[in-house]
């Protein structure tokens, strides 16, 4: 599964929500409601039942072997008796064996109205098992226990369960079975009926056993009214007929080969597709969308990529993909970033669907990302499956990983195998000292649990070690590998033993590791224990160089890793390859090495290990000596990693800030995407908390010029092709920056470029920069250029994503006067605002320094009116500006004014009060980080440049309290409160983003 941001998540509930007001999914009668877990008491009566019954787990009791489903959807009012509306018929016979003899059946059934449930014997006398009443957990274990009355199960007998049953379409919560829709050409609202059953909602439509490691056959009938004209399950359609329903027909599939009932999935519809172009892969692949969307040509790319994939997919890893055909499906209302169900996987809308002549190249290497990792999937999880999922890092983290390989084989211009660097590994390291770490293997138990360990952790640490893996065993040994493994255990549940067993057998044929050694030596000391390794490496004299691990994060734990350590020096800057120059043993914390301590050496080329490395000072100056003269010889990825551990271990205490960016001096040399990224990453924050024009303006005067230099080389993009691919994206970025520090080379071509269309606007500004260029034509062409880009605004369909793009342009004003205009037309009826944009208004001038004091005060004098006009009575809103300010708030006298403002309305906020708590930590955390680590930044870049000149961002010196002119006569008014200087914006450089972490949110 991928997840999706925080946000965008939010603003997928909301939409959803205005289109359906929030029903409540009714129990049917003699069941309980989904549980969030039992209460004490709850868990007090269950006891009894745990007796008759293993707690959440069914520990390889039963064996199933097939599912025949039979289910009636009933989606539309008018049903002539046929059944209630939005619900399920169903009929299921699950044809099984018991792991040894028995007298009773416990499987999974939740939310589902049972009426019969009969047992019979099979394969051996066709005999008629009378069951006792089914006895329910009544908890979140979801358990269906039968009795046999005294028949002995035995396990070489083949038994069939058949349950009638009702099952609700859920339309509330996004899983289950449940209810989306989609508008189409004509305005008429068309439902669709689909699936979300990770982790443990396939309970919900049919009884199961629901566990990832319990695998069969699906054969699947769906009768559904005719007008449903596309109706999809994992496998091919077998036929359709008639049904004996006026109106209705009945759709079969073909049986599935066998696979965890989480992957189960079907979609009763009229949506519409486009196809791969044949011969790119053996079997049809689709991409299905609501008709509009594949008329606009949207689903073409996905379903291409794809199919390239697929076929990348199965020669690497030498399988055979099994279904006969894979579908990816577009659903409007869609929870996950997307979901991996064996031949129907299921996307949101910014994950599947490329328009040509809309989509930002960042979304398009997003969107492929997501593709691959969901195809890779297709083996990583469907072939071979987690057996439980406490180590759900078999599926993910190896989705993840292989991902950045199928990107790079079909995509190369996304560079995927540098860009991990910055996605996974670096992401995850700071995930991984955080509170919200935990090791790769977790103890998920209940269904809670399981949903919590959906994490960076999982996906990302667990993808970063795999590539630890696949460099230090060498990537022909990895990958023989894992074919062995895939190859050996198709169709099972496995576990990281399974795994480290078959990497083993690879690692040994080739000799791969120390004498002695086995890769679950190793790896187990990776996905065992949370955290990571802080690797020393210190002069011991003037020939010997000392190498040594130590715990950092979680200092309690004693426990080691086996690091792998490649060396390269001065005299030997590079490596053909990764394989490790010696090992730290898991009991092992010191090592050394012979080198002449006079020139510089390195450990950990290109983070191929997943652990951090600090050099002593002098060992340091070295370094830093040879990226000043010449930063070439060390390589991009080392580079990038070298400045993200000095940056990450100052903050953690274990290096000084200074020597961190001493170490950025020479990135007036670099121009590499792994590097602008790590250093963007690790700065915007001290950016964003800049408030004086005393702490500004050092930051400006020292980094832009290093990022102009940059962009000069690569030159700023005069055409789309110019932003194409990773190179393109960092282009971008860096027109971003550079436009928000006020460099002029960025500030001057954006006029020119926003001149040029003013004066014609029937041409176009390329859209992957046209956030950067509107932003700062706003701010820097006042009332004139604010009013243009709201004409764009207005004119600008809702469909079209350049119309958000607009309207954080319009956020960037550098005028108080009209950033409350702003603000007053988020309330105001008849306004220029489409209704549903006023909260993104709100939070868009929130980040801006300048408007910030503006929406303090706008909250405290209209709360009323916020919550009434764009909460619809709720205070939601009001949260979530705070929430913004919590991310861009750093000093005292901001917080006490917000902490006014939720004192005097705490009964208004009542119900938010623990997520506002949060958000006012978070400001009171970034006040401390500023005094630790802000000033010192701006400190130590202010000596840096000498002299240092003091400019606004669009070139001219604005003075305290007064309004400024700007080149073409235009005016800015700056507002200063509490004596504090003008601040220019840096809103837009959150306007591009390519970091392609999901947060598993
Ligand atoms: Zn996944």
């Amino acid at each position: 599964m991928q997840f999706f941001t925080r946000l965008v998540v939010c603003l997928c509930v909301l939409s959803l929500t205005a289109a359906h007001p929030p029903l409540q999914v009714e129990s049917p009668h003699g069941f309980p409601a989904k549980s969030h877990g039992p209460s004490r008491a709850e868990k007090n009566s269950i006891h009894s039942f745990a007796e008759i019954s293993p707690l959440y787990k069914l520990n390889d009791s039963y064996i199933p072997l097939k599912y025949d489903l039979d289910l009636l959807v009933i989606l539309d009012e008018e049903n002539s008796g046929v059944g209630t509306q939005f619900t399920v018929r169903g009929q299921v016979g699950i044809t099984f064996q018991v792991a040894e003899p028995t007298n009773m059946v416990t499987l999974h059934a939740n939310v589902l109205e049972i009426f019969r449930v009969t047992l019979t014997n099979v394969n051996d006398t066709g005999e008629v098992i009378t069951l006792g009443e089914p006895i329910l957990s009544g908890d979140d274990r979801h358990f269906m226990t039968v009795t046999t009355g005294g028949v002995e199960l035995r396990p070489e007998n083949h038994y069939q369960m058949e349950v009638i049953y009702i099952a609700p379409i859920s339309r509330g919560d996004l899983n289950g079975l449940y209810l989306s829709n989609y508008t189409d050409s004509d305005g008429n609202l068309k439902r669709i009926a689909t699936t979300q059953m990770q982790a443990y909602h396939a309970r919900q439509l049919f009884p199961c056993f629901d566990e990832p490691g319990l695998k069969a056959v699906f054969n699947l009938t769906v009768t559904h009214k005719t007008n449903y004209t596309t109706v999809l399950g994992n496998s091919d359609v077998a036929g359709i007929e008639e049904s004996n329903l006026p109106g209705w027909s009945i759709t079969t599939f073909n049986p599935t080969v066998p696979m965890a009932t989480y992957l189960f999935a079907m979609v009763v519809s009229d949506l519409d597709y486009s196809q791969a172009p044949e011969g790119l892969f053996k079997v049809p692949v689709r991409t299905y969308a609501p008709p509009p969307v594949i008329a606009r040509q949207g689903g073409v790319y996905s379903a291409e990529i794809a199919a390239r994939l697929l076929q990348f997919f199965d020669t690497y890893f030498a399988t055979d993909y099994p279904m006969p055909k894979m579908d990816s499906v577009h659903i409007p209302h869609y929870d996950s970033g997307a979901m991996e169900n064996w031949g129907l996987n299921i996307y949101r809308e910014g994950y599947l669907i490329y328009y040509p002549d809309e989509t930002l190249e960042t979304a398009k290497n997003l969107l492929t990302s997501v593709v691959s990792h969901e195809l890779a999937h297709q083996n990583f999880g469907n072939l071979v499956t987690c057996k439980w999922w406490d180590e759900l890092w078999l599926n993910e983290g190896f989705a993840t990983y292989v991902s950045y390989l199928g990107v790079d084989a079909v995509r190369p211009e996304y560079r995927h195998k540098e860009w991990i660097i910055n996605d996974a590994i670096q992401y995850s390291m700071r995930v991984d000292v955080s509170a919200r770490s935990h090791p790769i293997v977790n103890d998920a138990v209940t269904p809670d649990e399981v949903d919590s360990y959906f994490t960076g952790i999982t996906y990302e640490k667990g993808g970063s070690v795999n590539r630890m893996t696949e460099k230090f065993l060498s990537e022909p040994t990895y990958r023989k590998g894992l074919q062995y493994y895939l190859r050996n255990l198709s169709y099972t549940g496995v576990t990281g033993d399974d795994l480290f067993h078959y990497l083993n057998v690879a690692a040994a044929e080739d000799n791969r590791l120390p004498v002695g050694v086995t890769v679950k030596d190793v790896l187990d000391t990776w996905t065992l224990q949370k955290s990571h390794p802080l690797v020393r490496v210190s002069a011991g004299g003037s020939n010997l160089v000392y190498i040594s691990q130590e715990r950092y994060a979680d200092p309690d734990n004693v426990d080691l890793w086996w690091v792998p350590v490649t060396v390269v020096t001065q005299d030997a800057p590079t490596l053909e390859n990764w394989v490790p120059k010696l090992w730290l043993e898991g009991n092992v914390s010191i090592k050394s090495v012979e080198h002449d301590t006079t020139k510089w050496i390195m450990i950990n080329q290109d983070a191929t290990g997943y652990y951090r490395v600090l050099y002593d000072e002098a060992l340091t100056g070295l370094i830093t000596d040879q990226l000043n003269q010449d930063a070439s010889v060390i390589t991009p990825l080392s580079r990038s990693q070298l400045l993200d551990d000095y940056f990450n271990l100052a903050y953690l205490g274990k290096a000084e800030i200074e020597t961190a960016l001493k170490l950025t001096e020479y990135l007036d040399q670099e121009d590499h995407f792994t590097v602008w990224e790590a250093i963007f990453t690790q700065l915007r924050q001290a950016l964003n908390f800049a408030q004086t024009l005393e702490e500004y303006d050092p930051f400006k005067n020292y980094l832009s010029p290093r990022i102009v230099a940059a962009l000069m080389r690569l030159g700023r993009p005069q055409s789309e092709g110019e932003l194409v691919g990773a190179v393109g994206i960092l282009r971008a970025k860096l027109i971003d920056w550079t436009c928000a520090l006020g460099a002029p080379e960025c500030v001057n071509f954006a006029i020119e470029l926003y001149e040029e269309w003013q004066a014609d606007d029937t041409q176009t500004i390329l859209r992957d920069i046209e956030a950067s260029i509107t932003c700062a034509a706003v701010a820097n062409r006042g009332r004139a250029g604010f009013d243009f880009i709201m004409g764009k605004y207005v004119a600008t369909p809702i469909t079209n994503p350049a119309k958000v793009r607009y309207l954080n342009a319009l956020a960037c004003s550098q005028e108080s006067v009209i950033l409350q205009d702003l603000l007053d037309m988020t309330l105001d009826a008849g306004t220029s605002i489409t209704p549903g944009h006023g909260l993104l208004v709100l939070q868009r001038v929130a980040m801006n320094t300048v408007g910030r004091e503006l929406v303090i005060k706008f909250l405290t004098e209209r709360v009323d009116d916020i919550i009434t006009i764009l909460g619809e009575g709720k205070p939601a809103p009001v949260a979530s500006v705070l929430s913004t300010l919590g991310t861009y708030v750093a000093s005292q006298p901001e917080l006490d004014q917000i902490l006014k403002f939720v004192v005097d309305n705490s009964a208004k906020l009542v119900e938010l009060t623990s997520p506002i708590n949060g958000y006012l930590n978070t400001i009171r955390t970034n006040i401390g980080w500023k005094i630790n680590f802000g000033k010192r930044i701006y400190s130590w870049m202010a000596d840096a440049v000498q002299p240092p000149v003091t400019t606004a961002p669009t070139g001219t010196t604005p003075t305290e309290g007064t309004t400024r002119t700007t080149g073409t006569g235009s005016t800015e008014a700056t507002t200063q409160a509490g004596g504090q200087n003008f601040v220019p914006s840096v809103i837009l450089i959150t306007a591009v983003s390519g970091y392609l972490v999901y947060n598993n949110l």
